[in-house]
This record gives structure tokens, sequence and C-alpha cells, in this order.
């Protein structure tokens, strides 16, 4: 299959309606990363919800016979719950009275063809990092925004990133009154504490390189 340019996957993305809260330039560039480092070895990202993220990191790295790691324990986060400000009603499984966004990511994989570019993984995060092993070209974070969710995720999986490998979080928001402070103060630690340089920042996505 010809690999589509970003501007064909944003078409795709909106012609299919994929939900999901990365805006386009965000997308790009993780996109353009996960093409770039695809050498260095797999990619994974907390948080997949219904695969929008999914989508543009598994067709950024899959002509170079990458592959991406897709955790989430599908069971919404805290804003995702019923009566919460991001609750969407048709992730809700009526029967069983709870959140899931699993047969969502399914589907949208599928209809990317990116099943055999993408490993689901659903389970929660500190279970999965307790038995990771696999180096890491790119972990891009975007689970539980929770301070210490957010702080155990970026300190955990980002041993895992190679040398000269991405760690990306989305929604740092510098300022309190644009979101919560859980990413960016997971980010300001990690920064402290030594490892990786600041590259850049994507509207709310912030990248950084392990040194
Ligand atoms: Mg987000």
């Amino acid at each position: 299959m010809k690999a589509m340019t970003v501007a064909e996957i944003h078409a795709k993305v909106a012609q299919w309606q994929i939900k999901g809260f990365l805006a386009d330039d965000e997308a790009a560039s993780l996109w353009q990363w996960a093409r770039e480092l695809a050498h260095l070895g797999p990619c994974l990202e907390i948080g997949s919800y219904c695969g929008k993220s999914t989508i543009y990191l598994a067709e950024g790295c899959r002509h170079a016979g990458g592959v991406v790691y897709a955790l989430d324990h599908h069971r919404g986060s805290e804003e995702h719950q019923l009566g919460e400000a991001y609750h969407d009603h048709e992730l809700y499984d009526e029967l069983r009275k709870t959140m899931d966004s699993f047969p969502a990511l399914r589907q949208n994989l599928a209809l990317f063809s990116l099943t055999e570019s993408v490993i689901p993984i659903v389970c929660t995060s500190a279970l999965a990092v307790q038995h990771w092993a696999t180096p890491l070209s790119l972990v891009f974070v975007d689970g539980g925004h929770a301070p210490e969710v957010a702080m155990h995720d970026c300190l955990e999986w980002s041993k895992y990133i190679v040398r000269n490998g991405i760690l990306a979080v989305h929604d740092i928001f510098e300022n309190p009154e644009e979101g919560g402070q859980g990413p960016f103060l997971a980010v300001e630690e990690l920064l402290r504490t030594g490892g990786f340089e600041w590259i850049e920042k994507v509207r709310s996505l912030g990248i950084l390189r392990r040194l």
C-alpha cells in the first residue's frame, strides 16, 4: 500500500469522523517524528482512546516496518466518565455500565488497514510498565492527566526511550487557567532530572529528545 501524505490522513480522519482530542498540527508532528525515528525501534502511546493518535503514529512508521504499541485500559479517563465534561455516550457500554473505547479503536485501525502495524495493549499503564523490556524510539503520553499519573507515565516509560528517541507529551499547559498542570509538571521534572532536552511545542504537544 502506498504511503499516505499527512494531508491525506487528515482528510480520511475527517471523512470517517475519527474521535479524539488531537489538533491537526499536533497529529502531523506525531506522524513526522514517527517517520523520522522508525528505524530506531517501535513507538508506544499511552491513552489511545479511539485511535486518532495511533493512526498518525502508525502511518508514520509503517513503511519502515515500524509498529505502535497502543496502550489504554479503554475505560476512559476521569473526564470521560458518565456525567463528566468529555463523556461521549457512543462509547458507553450500557449493559456493563462502563466506558469502552476499545471497539472504536479496533474499527478505526481496520478502516486504515493498520491491524498489522498496531499492537493494542488493554490494561493500565502501571501494570504494563512493570513488565516492559522493549527499547522504544518514541513514547507519546496522553493517558491520565492527574499530576501523579502524568508524572508516573513520563518518568517510568521514558526509561525505555533509546538515545535520540522522542518523548511527546500532550496537554502541556503552563498556565493553570488553560488546563490541568499534570503533564506540564511531569515534563518540568523530567527536564530537571536530566537525560532529556526540550525540542519544541506544537500547540499543547511538547517534544523532548533523549540525550
Ligand atoms: Mg490529550
